[in-house]
C-alpha cells in the first residue's frame, strides 16, 4: 500500500516538474514518517526511499536506531536547543531553524559530534501566529549569522504552507520563498549555494515542485491519516 502510493506521488511529481520546464531528478521527496510504524519505513526502504522526515526527537532517534543506518534522517518539525544534542550525530538536514540562538546550540553540538550540519531557515512566510519561522523581513540576518558558523552549513530555506481548500492558493507562498532565496543567492559574497527550497505537502506539493521547490514533504498522501490518539 505505502509503496503505491509512493510511487504516485513520485509519478505527480515527474508530471509537474516536467510542465513546468523542470528536471524532475532536481525534487527529492521526503517521505514524512511522524508517528508511522518501522514496518511501513522498512516498506519504503525495501522500495529505494532513503529520505525519511520527522518532527519529534524522542521518535526520530528511536526509529534511528532499529532501521538500516543508510537512511537519511531529516528533522522537519520545531527543534527545542536542549534536544539538538540527541540528533547531531547523525541528522541529515535540519529544516526548521528560526533562531540564532538555536543555531548557536547546532554549532556547538556538531562541532562536538565532529560534524558540519546542514541546516534550513524556517520562513513563516504567510504570517501565521500559530507558525514557527522566521518573518520574510528577519531572513537576511538570520542567513548571515549562519554563514558564519564553521559547524553549521546553510543550505536553503523551508516553508509550510497555510491549510487551504484548492492548493492554488498557496502558489503565491512558494514563490515568495523562492524569491527570498534568489534574493540571498545574489546577496552570497563566497558563492555558497544555499538552493534548498523545502516546501509543498500532501495537498499542495504537486503546485510547489512547478514553483521550484526541490524538496518535497509528503506524509499522508504516502502513510494515509495520522493518528495522534495513541
Ligand atoms: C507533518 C508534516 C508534513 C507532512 O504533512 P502531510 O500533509 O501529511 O503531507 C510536512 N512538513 C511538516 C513540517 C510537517 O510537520
Amino acid at each position: 500500500m505505502v509503496t503505491e502510493n509512493l510511487e504516485a506521488v513520485r509519478r505527480e511529481i515527474r508530471a509537474h516538474a516536467e510542465k513546468a520546464g523542470r528536471n524532475p531528478d532536481d525534487v527529492l521527496l521526503l517521505a514524512v514518517s511522524k508517528t508511522k510504524p518501522e514496518s511501513d519505513i522498512r516498506a519504503l526502504y525495501e522500495a529505494g526511499q532513503r529520505d525519511f522526515g520527522e518532527n519529534y526527537v524522542q521518535e526520530l532517534c528511536e526509529k534511528q536506531s532499529h532501521l538500516p543506518k543508510d537512511i537519511r534522517w531529516h528533522m522537519i518539525g520545531h527543534l527545542q536547543r536542549n534536544k539538538v544534542k540527541y540528533i547531531a550525530p547523525f541528522v541529515a538536514l535540519i529544516h526548521s531553524v528560526d533562531s540564532r540562538a538555536l543555531a548557536d546550540t547546532i554549532e556547538k553540538e556538531a562541532a562536538k559530534a565532529g560534524r558540519i550540519i546542514p541546516v534550513l531557515i524556517e520562513v513563516n512566510v504567510a504570517g501565521e501566529t500559530t507558525k514557527f519561522g522566521v518573518t520574510p523581513e528577519e531572513e537576511p540576518s538570520l542567513a548571515g549569522y549562519i554563514r558564519s558558523l564553521s559547524h553549521v552549513q546553510l543550505r536553503g530555506f523551508m516553508t509550510s504552507a497555510p491549510i487551504v481548500q484548492d492548493p492554488e492558493e498557496n502558489r503565491p507562498v512558494f514563490r515568495r520563498l523562492r524569491q527570498l532565496s534568489v534574493d540571498i543567492n545574489r546577496q552570497s559574497i563566497n558563492n555558497e549555494k544555499t538552493d534548498v527550497l523545502s516546501m509543498g505537502m500532501s495537498d499542495d506539493f504537486t503546485v510547489a515542485v512547478e514553483e521550484g521547490s526541490t524538496c518535497v514533504r509528503v506524509g499522508t498522501r504516502i502513510f494515509g491519516a495520522r493518528d495522534y490518539s495513541r
